[in-house]
């Protein structure tokens, strides 16, 4: 009884401890974030992105859909709001430091991507995994508890990149990948997922060095704040800029007096 007692404290201490490393020192890795909207990276991982840029590593972000379905506005066209997100997210990257050609679109449309032929959207996604060869995959956690409450691209976006993540390790999943483009295979070696429950998170990043950036990237996206999401407009009154910027603040976990982003990291993804 003693035996197992110690070996799960030892088990505990593994996973919590030594194991995780403090995101705010990776030097020198390639980080491939995958997001449902363009959008949802600068909310869950600003700061994060800001400070993996800050210190040299190459972050690439794949956005799965091209969000042109989430306005108010009576005069919005769906081709219009998707170039309208285009620019907010390449604006919202340049202020974190990653540059437009960094941002691999797959233009899938809002709120449709669990409609997507699933075996072509894991090949998809299977096919940028093998050719950039990530040392750290970000994406939105599949956990069995929080992907219940996830609306319909974040479960997706979950649970297809975990599904490519696997595929992409294994040279027969999708063969033609390699005979007809040269990709080999590519076994993710850490992931770090966003969305997570309080309870799940294992990772906490102090962002508060990195604060104007994550602001700065999150306000980018003024059609998806009010007023702009009623009535488009790409300037900001002071008064609405404002009341955004409180409202990503607080939208923000807080520990010890500081802003903080939240991450479950897992380095392979079917430990946990
Ligand atoms: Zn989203």
């Amino acid at each position: 009884m003693k035996l197992l007692t110690l070996g799960l404290l030892t088990c505990a201490v593994a996973l919590s401890g030594a194991d995780i490393p403090r995101v705010e020192e990776m030097k020198g890795k390639t980080v491939l974030l995958f997001t449902p909207h363009p959008d949802d990276d600068a909310f869950c991982c600003g700061g994060t992105l800001a400070l993996l840029a800050r210190n040299g590593n190459r972050v690439y972000v794949v956005i799965y859909t091209n969000d042109d379905k989430g306005s108010y506005d009576p005069d919005m066209t769906g081709e219009r709001l998707a170039r309208i997100r285009k620019s907010e997210e390449e604006a919202g990257n340049r202020a974190l430091g990653i540059p437009s050609d960094h941002l691999i679109w797959l233009g899938h449309h809002d709120g449709m991507l669990e409609y997507v032929d699933s075996k072509s959207l894991v090949e998809q996604a299977t096919g940028i995994i093998r050719r950039y060869r990530p040392d750290v995959v970000m994406a939105v956690d599949p956990g069995a508890e929080s992907v219940r409450w996830h609306k319909t691209d974040h479960r997706m976006a979950a649970m297809n990149t975990l599904d490519a993540v696997r595929a992409a390790e294994w040279h027969l999943y999708f063969p033609n990948q390699r005979l007809q483009q040269g990709l080999e295979p590519w076994r993710v070696p850490e992931l770090l997922f966003f969305y997570v429950l309080d309870k799940d998170a294992n990772v906490q990043v102090n962002i508060d060095p990195v604060m104007d950036k994550k602001l700065a990237a999150a306000l980018s996206h003024v059609s998806q704040f009010e007023p702009g999401v009623h009535k488009y407009n790409p300037d900001w009154k002071p008064e609405d800029r404002k009341k955004a910027e409180d409202e990503v603040k607080s939208m923000l976990r807080r520990r010890d007096g500081h802003y903080v982003e939240s991450f479950r990291y897992a380095t392979e993804f079917n430990q946990y």
